[in-house]
């Protein structure tokens, strides 16, 4: 229920018939007469639905700003953990438990109420409910989910990764013996393929258009970092292949959020500047959002719009616009680094290829704004620090 305290005297209002935001401009404090202005929420009933790394964030920051809101933070998994370190558990250099993101105890020494294994099916906004759990506030980190198109393949074939559960599948049914092959370019796709080498000889990509990983390197970082992947018997195949020559398809062909019926939804829920919904006091966070029709799907995006959600359902005072679309990745032991808008084919341009390293600048009236960098951390944070200083 929402509390609101009194700022002079800190008489606290709670009546659960009549909400504080309900009562008159004319209400005055009834212990020491100060007006309605004078109050502030004091604590409330938090609820997130989703334990990825929006939603544990969201957690976090909202302790952090009020320690007397009540935390309930619900997910269908069983742990909390790194998901981006999926690949790892692939490859076989961390155990499970090394996936973990936070010792046992952690969310509950900051009074965090975590249920796990439970799946919210019903969100009654009207009533303020998911399932059988009452909110005051409510934030959506629900994530995505993978996305396998039609293919041409028995489905007892494919595999995803998204969650511990995929992996662990998959783990158990590819032997060492087994004939793989990855759908999809992305980051993801090649991570999983560089991955899967630990596990069996050889791994084929099927890649459309002219590149791989075509969000994040231009066509020449794409040919070095295929040259790179051949070294570790990944063979990248922009032709189409018959799939039922293989044992195993692991899908990597980008995510889908779930729409929830009444919230605004286009590719994902849709948010304002204020991580708000279309509904009053649900607000969302992470994968399962869509900012003015941007849809991050990153880690470091998700955690910070789940920090922002906390802070905009506590304080109530926000103003988000955007993240910056930078990334730094290692991709198959390559690092990989780009900013703005580094695509560009015309213009101020510089593009040097040495060995297996290379970079591009794209300039506009002297000043960067937008670069990628292949196998050259010093080249990437130089450029960076240019990029910032604009
Ligand atoms: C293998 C892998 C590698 C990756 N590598 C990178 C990388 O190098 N860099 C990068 O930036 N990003 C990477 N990503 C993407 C990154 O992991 C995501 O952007 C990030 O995890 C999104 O966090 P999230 O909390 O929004 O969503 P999720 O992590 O998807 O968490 C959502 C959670 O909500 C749960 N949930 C959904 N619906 C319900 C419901 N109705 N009731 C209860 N629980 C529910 C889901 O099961 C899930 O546990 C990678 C992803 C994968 C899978």
């Amino acid at each position: 229920m929402k509390k609101y305290k009194c700022r002079m005297c800190e008489y606290i209002y709670e009546n659960e018939d009549i909400p504080f935001e309900d009562l008159d401009a004319e209400y005055r404090c009834p212990v020491c007469g100060a007006d309605k202005l004078m109050f502030d929420l004091y604590s409330f009933d938090l609820v997130i639905v989703g334990g990825g790394i929006a939603g544990v964030s969201a957690a976090i920051k909202a302790r952090e700003l009020n320690e007397n809101v009540s935390i309930k933070l619900i997910s269908n998994e069983s742990a909390i953990y790194n998901r981006i370190r999926l690949i790892d558990l692939i490859s076989g250099s961390v155990s499970m438990s090394e996936l973990l993101l936070y010792k046992a105890d952690y969310l509950k020494s900051l009074n965090v109420e975590v249920i796990y294994n439970k799946e919210i099916k019903n969100f009654d906004f009207e009533n303020k409910m998911v399932d059988d759990i009452k909110y005051d506030k409510l934030i959506m980190a629900t994530g995505a989910k993978p996305f396998v198109p039609e293919l041409d393949v028995d489905k007892d074939k494919i595999l995803t990764v998204r969650t511990i559960k995929d992996v662990i599948e998959l783990n158990k049914v590819v032997k060492d013996d087994a004939k793989v092959c990855v759908v999809g370019a992305g980051v993801l796709g090649i991570e999983v393929a560089a991955a899967m080498t630990y596990k069996v000889m050889s791994v084929d990509i099927v890649a459309n258009g002219d590149r791989i990983i075509p969000r994040q390197l231009s066509k020449k970082g794409s040919d070095i970092l295929i040259r790179h992947l051949k070294k570790k018997n990944v063979e990248v195949i922009f032709n189409s292949v018959n799939l039922n020559d293989y044992d195993y398809v692991i899908v990597c062909t980008g995510v889908r959020t779930e729409s929830v019926d009444k919230l605004e939804f286009n590719r994902g829920i849709i948010i304002d500047s204020q991580m708000k919904t279309n509904i009053k006091d649900v607000y969302a966070a992470g994968d399962c959002t869509e900012y003015e029709g941007k849809m991050y799907g990153l880690w470091s995006v998700a955690m910070e719009q789940g920090e922002l959600a906390a802070e905009s359902a506590v304080s109530e005072e926000l103003e988000y616009n955007g993240s910056k679309f930078q990334t730094k990745i290692k991709v198959a032991g390559i690092d990989i680094f780009s900013v703005g808008d580094f695509d560009r084919e015309t213009g101020d341009i510089e593009e040097v290829t040495e060995s297996d390293k290379y970079y591009k600048i794209v300039k506009e009236e002297g000043k960067i704004i937008g670069a990628v960098v292949v196998s050259d951390n010093n080249k990437a944070m130089d450029i960076l620090s240019e990029y910032r200083r604009g």
